[in-house]
């Protein structure tokens, strides 16, 4: 698709910002000086001075920037927008609210390294947040201080070493063996790995639950330090057998692992804490408000039981009489894993999301996700192959085996969304279904946006079948067409040379 180098109108392409340079153009112009200056040399070491003249920085105004970002800015799809049905993300819609409450000056303008005594309503809202999410995951120690849901997991599996390293149990420091279920999360493994652990596979079943049988196997083989399983797990089925599944671990002297990712599904509703879970890690940014993509900042608290919590990081945030103090004095802690308390602004937002849903509102938003999953199942279960029998909880997984005959995979399906004005669920997720489509709508859609999904849906199914060229060159809406993934992502081409033709030529 031949796209124009340089426009002014927001509907039409935007060329790179160097393209737009024009010699000798500025943003701004400083007055003259009216004291003599003296030589640049005279100044900076002459090897700090560039010779290159700056050559190929854009030379351009200050509307002209303005206006080139803002542009860009209207491409983008965002919450804001419509649904993002990015199923094991919870892309919620957050309430402006939370937002409100996070810029509140005192919160937002507070110095990290203020003195505890002036900090004393930042150590509170910490405070409160962990009892809160201590409450919902029925776990008694909480640390805020994990920047993302994989730093939550290496900080509760490096707690799991940290315990078995201290244990003088039948060779507890021989356990080594992280068990991980074929359809985890690719983070989990790798934390387990960072945390010096061996991973194996635990099987799936036909039904999309663990397989009893092969984990007692692979425990019968010895070495288990614990699992990691999430749950509901990410085909979206809650594992009914999690009881014995923390039995059968804890019997072989291991712990259990609960990656919270999917807390959306039962947040007020359930407890990890009750099912003989012993540490999970939570994402704020997923289940507690702040809203997420683009690389924004995370917050991943890890939750762990009583036998765990004198591992969990520096410092701990103690309340004595009325007064909140940092403990530094815990000789058996793992160390810090994040600067200062981690991501502060996101504390802020969890727990005016906690607040302002109160316990009835959570369980009550957890119910709706849950509903809004099954809604859709049931509106697409004749359309587009379930691989799983299992009523879902707050996601529905899909696969594309019905529209394979046709040519049409899970791929062309995602992009013909992009032309209904939708952004496309998760694909190719979890590994375990050939062609998956992982779908969370979460609470936060009605009825009206889910069945304007749902038909958008059933016309490509039809589409398929009947206009399949139509949906294999999808999507046909956007500036930008079908791009050949596999060369974007081999060959990028991440910089802009003065003599290179447009970069759009290829497009
Ligand atoms: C999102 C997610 C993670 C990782 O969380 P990040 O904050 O992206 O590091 C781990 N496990 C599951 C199941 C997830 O969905």
């Amino acid at each position: 698709m031949a796209i124009k180098k340089v426009t002014s109108h927001p509907t039409q392409n935007e060329g790179l910002i160097f393209e737009r340079s024009q010699t000798g153009r500025v943003g701004y112009m400083l007055p003259k000086f009216d004291v003599e200056a003296p030589a640049v040399e005279e100044i900076l070491p002459p090897e700090l001075l560039r010779d290159d003249g700056l050559d190929g920085v854009p030379e351009v105004s200050e509307v002209d920037v303005v206006r080139h970002f803002t542009r860009m800015s209207t491409w983008n799809y965002s919450i804001d927008l419509g649904m993002y049905p990015l199923g094991s993300c919870t892309m919620k819609y957050n309430s402006r609210l939370n937002e409100k409450v996070a810029r509140i000056a005192g919160f937002a303008n507070l110095h990290p390294l203020a003195p505890e005594e002036e900090a004393q309503g930042a150590l509170e809202l910490i405070y409160k947040l962990q009892e809160d999410l201590s409450e919902i995951t029925g776990l008694p120690g909480v640390s805020l201080q994990p920047a993302a849901g994989a730093q939550g997991e290496m900080t509760g599996v490096m707690l799991i070493r940290a315990f078995l390293d201290k244990g003088d149990g039948e060779a507890s420091h021989d356990r080594r063996v992280m068990l991980i279920p074929d359809s985890a999360h690719g983070t989990n493994p790798a934390s387990a790995a960072l945390a010096g652990f061996t991973v194996k596979t635990i099987h799936s079943t036909a039904e999309g639950l663990t397989d009893m049988a092969h984990l007692r196997e692979l425990c019968d083989q010895g070495g288990v330090a614990g699992l990691m399983l999430t749950n509901p797990n990410t085909v979206g089925i809650f594992e009914k057998n999690i009881k014995e599944i923390c039995d059968v671990i804890h019997q072989a002297g291991g712990l259990v692992y609960m990656d919270g990712a999917n807390m959306n599904a039962l947040v007020g509703v359930a407890r990890p804490g009750d099912m003989g879970v012993d540490v999970i890690h939570l994402n704020l940014h997923k289940t507690f408000s702040t809203p997420h993509g683009g690389g924004g900042p995370g917050c991943g608290p890890c939750c762990c039981s009583e036998e765990l919590m004198e591992f969990l990081p520096t410092p701990r945030i103690e309340k004595t009489g009325d007064k909140y103090h940092l403990n530094y004095d815990l000789p058996h802690s793992i160390g810090r894993v994040k600067a200062f308390f981690g991501n502060f602004g996101m504390m802020v937002r969890a727990l005016s999301y906690i607040y302002t849903h109160g316990a009835e509102g959570l369980r009550e938003a957890t119910e709706t996700a849950v509903l809004n999953a099954r809604y859709v199942a049931e509106k697409l279960k004749d359309t587009y192959h379930m691989p799983y029998q299992a009523d879902c909880m707050h996601e529905a997984i899909f696969s594309h085996k019905h529209q394979v005959a046709a040519g049409i995979h899970t791929l062309d399906i995602a992009k013909r969304l992009i032309d209904y004005g939708f952004h496309p669920p998760t694909i190719y997720f979890p590994l375990v279904v050939e062609g998956a489509m992982l779908i969370e709508p979460t609470e936060s859609v009605g009825r009206q946006d889910l069945d304007a999904f749902v038909e958008a849906m059933k016309d490509i199914d039809r589409e398929s079948r009947e206009e399949p060229d139509l949906v294999h060159g999808a999507p046909h809406s956007t500036r930008i067409g079908r791009l050949d993934e596999a060369a974007a992502a081999r060959k990028p081409v991440l910089r802009w040379k003065k003599d290179m033709d447009s970069l759009s030529k290829g497009a």
